[in-house]
């Protein structure tokens, strides 16, 4: 996410919080509680209890280390009595608060194991000092009923120290086995990419003939997320078996809890259709079965009129390197009405934009169905929305839910606001920008038109377009969220320049656009590489997707931009024409939508491999150099509220007051405590 944009400090809230490593945690805040009724907070309440009762599945999902090991240093960091200021202990807890923002041993983004700046020797002085032996059985306690986790320090020693073991949670090059060389624990260690995707595949012959022949249940029927709610595992005989996420199989201690909450929170549900939601997805929760996960979710794309809303559970793909295993996330939120009314102006008019685009007529809707779209702001942030967040979601990630019944994108303002005032006075945009009017342009339009990116991007983006019959939604494999990611942003650039925006009274002047243009580009060429280590490639799908846009264009359009080097040897971008730039922009955007549409995996390798992968050494290091001088975190997080909760005599919730006084320590000592079965 990039923002490169001034605001006026609008209170004296203290949005930026501590800096640490490469992190910046920010606060975001809850305004307009105060609106809501008392069953609306005792909503609130309990669906985000039932957001921080799954923090430990994350944890376990992304490496079968992360538990133990959290434990250990938590330990350690609790009831070390010697000198907290020295070098080493420090550095002990630098890294555990990288783990801690991580949710594991691995970068959150970059996905590489931490390299600990003190050594074995000092951690084993660490251990013998805070009795680790007395502590040995909660560090390794099967908590979760998972039945994976090692059982030494020894082990745990070297998955800290020993570089070269699980040395990436996610590994996406190409030639590699990529299960094999991934650390995220959603595959036995032994099983082989090419044996889990024989599995798969049979799995998904046999499921399509039992999905014809079972009974009506009065939904559409479509392929359901094969294995995302399951760890595949080797059984004693050799065969491959999945492990189900339920209530009373694996997590299941975690999901009991995440169930109760769930329950509690269907009486206080806003009108029937949300009751509906929760009891299916408590359904879901106990039977694992993947039809009644697409059953809740239908329901939960049709229930718009509550004013408190939620994701609870595996939703998201990116954390398995072959896109199936879903993460664990959940987060509370209620709808500000005022931005809303911008998203529905937008939703409102899905058909105009779908009609228009540049796509070819073969791969556009016939009738654009059901895109509903909110402005959000966040109660609480849990799993794998925290602490660092999404800004923009869009949900369900089943495309024939998705293309049958709609889907509910959500742009999320006050995280969005917060990022916005603490990027003010950066410094960072007048290192990168050297010219004046450009600056002064960003100035003005780059937060309208970064919120009105993201809008289009969630909105429209996402739900547009349609696949030919017959292909494999799976067809693009490992390059599939790059280019869905890809299809959304050139979908929303194309339109940003578009006079259907000021006709919608949605941006005040027909070149405001150009903000955003100069911003998205010089992020995808130069400044998102801040977010990549010194000889390493772009990973991530967002980040590939936006140098596949910039590069491609740089590429084909020489005539519309270039990047140019000034005596002191800094690069900058320079436009020339911004009319050229949304012709680009569409021409990409129609092949784009043909590679998804036709399934056409051997276009995007090339996309994605020759424009969004590889990085220019030079340039990044000229990038990190300059960017090193402003002392600036990339990667940014947050810092939950701290909610207080007022009751009765009897116990009943009469309103929720959140808090902003805890330190990222003390709140990640107390999810610890409070939250871990
Ligand atoms: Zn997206």
């Amino acid at each position: 996410m990039y923002h490169c944009v001034e605001h006026c400090e609008d209170d004296n809230f203290a949005y930026a919080g501590e800096q640490f490593a490469d992190i910046q945690m920010l606060r975001y805040k809850v305004n307009g509680l105060e609106a809501l009724t008392q069953r609306q907070h005792t909503l609130i309440w309990h669906l985000a209890e039932a957001a921080l009762w799954g923090r430990d599945i994350l944890w376990h999902q992304n490496c079968r280390y992360n538990l133990p090991i959290r434990r250990l240093f938590e330990h350690i960091f609790r009831s070390y009595k010697g000198d907290r200021t020295s070098a080493g202990f420090k550095a002990f807890e630098l890294y555990l608060k990288r783990m801690w923002f991580s949710n594991g041993i691995h970068h959150h983004y970059a996905c590489d194991k931490f390299q600990p700046d003190f050594s074995r020797e000092y951690l084993l002085e660490l251990m013998r000092q805070t009795d680790v032996e007395g502590a040995h059985s909660d560090i390794f306690a099967d908590t979760l009923h998972t039945n994976d986790l090692p059982q030494t320090l020894d082990e745990l020693l070297e998955a800290v120290f020993n570089p070269q073991l699980h040395a990436k949670r996610v590994n996406q090059a190409e030639g590699e086995d990529l299960l094999l060389s991934s650390a995220c624990n959603y595959y036995d260690d032994t099983i082989t990419q090419s044996e889990a995707e024989a599995f798969y595949e049979q799995a998904k012959s046999k499921y399509l003939d039992s999905i014809e022949q079972s009974q009506d249940d009065g939904y559409s029927k479509g392929p359901v997320m094969l294995g995302m709610n399951s760890k595949l595992v080797r059984a004693n005989d050799g065969s491959l078996q999945e492990k189900m996420w339920v209530e009373d199989g694996m997590y299941g201690p975690a999901i009991k809890k995440i169930v109760a909450h769930l329950q509690a929170a269907c009486d206080f549900a806003e009108n029937e259709q949300q009751r509906d939601v929760i009891s299916k997805l408590v359904e879901f929760y106990r039977t694992g079965n993947l039809r009644t996960f697409d059953i809740y979710t239908i329901l939960w794309v049709a229930e718009t009129q509550s004013r408190v809303d939620f994701t609870n559970g595996f939703t998201e793909v990116y954390g398995d390197p072959l896109g199936l295993k879903a993460s664990w996330e959940g987060y509370v939120n209620f709808t500000d009405p005022v931005a809303t009314e911008r998203t529905e102006r937008i939703s409102r008019e899905a058909q105009w934009f779908e009609d228009h685009s540049p796509v070819d007529a073969r791969f556009k809707k016939k009738k654009c169905c059901g895109v509903s779209a909110k402005v959000i702001n966040a109660a609480l942030l849990g799993g794998d929305l925290y602490p660092a967040s999404a800004i923009g979601i869009n949900l369900p990630n089943n495309d024939w839910v998705r293309s049958t019944y709609g889907s509910k994108s959500v742009t999320i303002g006050n995280l969005t606001h917060a990022y916005d005032m603490a990027a003010q006075s950066s410094g960072f945009r007048e290192e990168f920008i050297d010219d004046a009017e450009t600056l002064q342009w960003i100035k003005k339009y780059g937060d309208k038109c970064d919120d009105l990116h993201t809008d289009l991007h969630e909105c429209l983006g996402h739900g547009s377009g349609q696949m030919l019959p017959g292909v494999d939604l799976d067809a693009l494999k490992a390059y599939g969220s790059t280019i869905e990611e890809a299809r959304a942003d050139l979908f929303a650039l194309y339109y940003l320049a578009d006079k259907k925006l000021v006709e919608l009274e949605l941006l005040p002047d027909e070149e405001a656009y150009k903000a955003n243009y100069y911003s998205y580009l010089l992020n995808g060429l130069l400044t998102q590489l801040v977010r990549i280590e010194p000889g390493r490639n772009i990973e991530e799908a967002h980040m590939r997707n936006r140098s596949l846009i910039a590069h491609w264009v740089l590429d084909n359009y020489p005539h519309a931009l270039q990047l140019v080097t000034n005596a002191d040897g800094k690069t900058f971008l320079r436009i020339h024409s911004y009319s050229l730039l949304r012709d680009a922009f569409g021409a990409l955007l129609a092949e784009i939508q043909r590679v998804k549409s036709e399934g056409d995996f051997d276009a995007a390798r090339e996309l994605v491999e020759r424009y969004g992968v590889t990085v220019d050494a030079k340039l990044h290091e000229e990038v990190l150099a300059r960017y090193k001088k402003l002392h600036l975190s990339p990667y940014k997080g947050f810092i939950n509220p701290r909610y207080e909760t007022v009751s009765d005599d009897k116990g009943h919730i009469l309103s929720i007051t959140p808090h902003y006084d805890e330190s990222f320590t003390e709140q990640q000592l107390r999810y610890s405590k409070d939250y871990s079965c």
